[in-house]
Order: structure tokens, then C-alpha cells, then sequence
């Protein structure tokens, strides 16, 4: 998307705004159905909770994509996205009984990961087909945090307990339909995935009914050029080759399924924020721009590292910057970055601002949430307000009462 309709739009929508260019959602999805190409029947369910605003599920809904749900809310806004029940998946993490069976009475896939849940629903739901999500303890990339199919992860079934996985299934007689891993954000070795991939195939051949293979996610995207980022066609090449086989031995043509989140929408999000202070330090030069953590926690929370582009002043002189927010306490966006030079009033553009940015962010220091805009065809089409006083106020609820007799006779 070109820098000059992003001013465009900060002056239309005003600051902070987050944009979302529609074409390149559009073609990060094509790039990953043709890297699949091989495979019969492929689904990508697009993980909700990287952009969960209801005309990006809608748009995502459009390109034929499915949905990878986390919570009952985000299966409630699938469906008001358009998306079929069939469409949705839901696969949380630590949730109660109660919410799985929710989500499986609108008809949805439900994804089982911890032994307790898969008895109780298996003995109360025997006829409702399960998927299975299994922990293959593998370490994907470095990161702990965004690395979840590892040995000492709260996510999935340890392969190392399905004997008794095997037990509950019997004993209950329920149907797995699905297997399933999800090892993190950080593929960004091709070898690793297929590694913890056999362990999947391994543990496939445990179920007779499978319907589909669910590989998750954990797609890694360039957040600056030189840097590595998973080489979609080769897992893409590699990956169908063994999956065709597991499903020629299988003796079924299986879906082969993934839950991209990150690599749909990250590189397609630029978040705007307009400079109000260029503060001169003895040890370097701030920007500090409307916004702050509370907007774009990414930087603070997982350390990442967002290009910031001065797109008022494309052309000028080169400076060395420290970009932070106007929160009161540390929040540093950029260190050090070399950025045309700022003036105040400029606009900022942090870029990969897609996933996992808006959907984080809070009213800390009781600040509006941004605007949402969607680029498509050219033009920009506001797709979230931004918020105001009432949002602020709304659900608060203000005792004052208790506090209009003296000061002493609340305090005895
Ligand atoms: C978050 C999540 C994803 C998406 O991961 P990305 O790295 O953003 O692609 C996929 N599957 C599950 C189960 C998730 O929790």
C-alpha cells in the first residue's frame, strides 16, 4: 500500500488509526493455497484472534477461508461474520466444559486438548465427532512466549499420554475426527515442522475416522527486510508429498488443514499515530507520538520489532530516533531507528501493525481505542469508530451515593 494514501487516510479518519489493505490479505491467502496446490482438499481456517474486527471475518469469509476460534465470542462473531457453522473451528485452551458445549450446540468442530474435558464431553456427547489437539514437544523457534508445543507448554495432549487418551475413547466411545498441533508463531525451520508433523502422522494412525489433520499455525512473517521468514512454498512442497502418502496408507483422503493468523493479516495492518513531541534528551531524540501501549503492545510485551516510517516526510534527512507513547510509564515502540527526519504533526506508520495489534490493545490511562479502516479498491471504508467518553464510562457503575453522608461516617 502506498505511503501517500496512508496520509490520506490519517487526514480523512484522523490519528491513531489502524488500516488494513485488503489485497494483501487477499494475497498472502492465495500465496498459501498455492503452495498447497498439491493437496486434495485443503482448508485454511483464519485465526480469529489475530484481527477479530466482523468485516475483516466477513472479507476473510469472502476469499473462502474458514475460522480458527479461541473463545465462545469469537465463534458467536463467525457467525455473524457469515461464516457457517461447518466453517468454524473452535480451539481454546483451559476453558470450561460448559463453553466447549456451547460452541459444539451451534455446530461447530470443537477441539479438545486436556485428557479431563475430552472424558467429560466424550461421556455426556458420545455422537459429537472431536478433534484432538496434541502436544508433540516440539521447541519451535526461540521464543517462549509464542512458542506453545513445547515440553513444558499448558497447550494440547501430550503424545506421551495417548494410551490413556486411546482409554477415554473407547471407554466412551466417542468419535475423533480431527488431530491436531499448533507449535507457536516461529516456524522458521522447515525440518522442525516436518519433525513434529510425523509425530502427528504417528498418532493419526491410532484413529480410524479421521476426517482432517490440523497443522495449526506458526507461520513466521518479515518484520524487516533481510528477515528470515517461513518459506511457504517449500513446507508447501514438502509437506504435500508426505501428507499424500500418510493419506494413500491411510486408505483416505483426508483435509489437510492450517490456522494462519499472523500470515494473513500482519503485513497487511499499518497503525498511524501523529508525532506530538519532538523531545531533545542529553542522550537522544524522542518522538512521541498519541498513542502508546495501550494502542500497540507488541514491542513492550514480546519485544518485536515494528519498521516505523515517517510517511509526512518520505524525502527528508535521515535521524537517529527513539519513538515512544504518551503512556505514563516506559513505552518504547523503537530504539535507535533511523527515520526521515520528524517534525511535529508528522505522521508515523508502524508497519506488520495486522496481528495481534488492535485486538490487544486497552483503555490503559483511559484512552480511546482507534479507528479500524479497510483499504479495498482504493478507497478507504471505516470499519470501527474510534471510541469516545462513553466507552470509557460504559459498564462503570458510580456509587456516589455512598459517599454523600460525612467523610468520617463512610471511613467507621
Ligand atoms: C493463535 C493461534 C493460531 C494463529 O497463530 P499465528 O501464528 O498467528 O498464525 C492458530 N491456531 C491456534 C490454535 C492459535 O491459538
Amino acid at each position: 500500500m502506498e505511503s501517500q494514501h496512508l496520509v490520506t487516510l490519517a487526514k480523512q479518519f484522523g490519528a491513531p488509526l489502524y488500516v488494513y489493505d485488503a489485497a494483501k490479505i487477499a494475497s498472502q491467502y492465495q500465496r498459501l493455497t498455492d503452495a498447497f496446490e498439491g493437496v486434495g482438499k485443503l482448508r485454511l481456517n483464519y485465526a480469529a484472534k489475530a484481527l477479530s474486527n466482523l468485516s475483516i471475518l466477513r472479507f476473510m469469509n469472502h476469499l473462502g477461508s474458514g475460522l480458527d476460534t479461541v473463545s465462545i465470542q469469537e465463534v458467536k462473531l463467525g457467525l455473524m461474520a457469515g461464516f457457517e457453522p461447518e466453517s468454524i473451528i473452535f480451539t481454546p485452551n483451559g476453558v470450561s466444559l460448559e463453553e466447549i458445549e456451547e460452541a459444539s450446540a451451534l455446530g461447530i468442530q470443537v477441539n479438545i486438548d486436556n485428557l479431563s474435558i475430552l472424558e467429560q464431553f466424550g461421556s455426556k456427547h458420545p455422537d459429537v465427532p472431536v478433534c484432538i489437539r496434541i502436544n508433540p514437544h516440539v521447541m519451535a523457534g526461540g521464543n517462549s512466549n509464542i512458542s506453545v508445543g513445547h515440553i513444558d507448554s499448558k497447550f494440547g495432549i501430550s503424545i506421551h499420554q495417548i494410551p490413556h487418551l486411546l482409554r477415554i475413547v473407547e471407554l466412551t466411545n466417542m468419535n475423533i475426527n480431527g488431530i491436531h498441533m499448533h507449535t507457536g508463531s516461529d516456524i522458521l525451520d522447515i525440518d522442525v515442522f516436518l519433525y513434529a508433523s510425523e509425530i502427528l502422522f504417528e498418532t493419526a494412525k491410532n484413529f480410524k475416522d479421521l476426517d482432517f489433520i490440523d497443522f495449526g499455525s506458526g507461520f513466521k512473517v518479515p518484520y524487516r527486510e533481510g528477515d528470515i521468514q517461513t518459506n511457504v512454498e517449500e513446507l508447501g512442497k514438502k509437506l504435500t508429498k508426505r501428507f499424500n502418502e500418510f493419506c494413500a496408507d491411510y486408505g483416505k483422503e483426508l483435509t489437510l488443514a492450517f490456522e494462519p493468523g499472523k500470515f494473513l493479516v500482519s503485513e497487511a495492518g499499518y497503525f498511524l499515530a501523529k508525532v506530538n513531541v519532538v523531545k531533545q534528551t542529553t542522550s537522544t531524540v524522542f518522538a512521541s507520538v498519541d498513542s502508546g501501549f495501550n494502542h500497540l503492545i507488541r514491542p513492550m510485551l514480546y519485544g518485536s520489532n515494528h519498521e516505523i516510517v515517517n510517511i509526512s516526510n518520505p524525502d527528508g534527512r535521515e535521524r537517529y530516533y527513539s519513538v515512544v507513547g504518551y503512556i505514563c510509564e516506559t513505552d518504547t515502540f523503537g530504539s535507535n531507528r533511523r527515520i526521515n527526519e520528524i517534525a511535529e504533526g508528522d505522521i508515523l506508520c508502524f508497519k506488520n501493525a495486522g496481528a495481534y495489534c488492535y485486538t490487544m490493545s486497552s483503555n490503559y490511562n483511559s484512552r480511546y481505542r482507534p479507528a479500524e479502516v479497510l483499504w479495498l479498491n482504493g478507497r478507504g471504508h471505516l470499519i470501527r469508530e474510534r471510541e469516545n467518553f462513553d466507552d470509557i464510562l460504559k459498564n462503570q457503575v458510580d456509587v456516589k451515593h455512598l459517599f454523600e453522608t460525612s467523610r468520617k461516617e463512610v471511613l467507621k
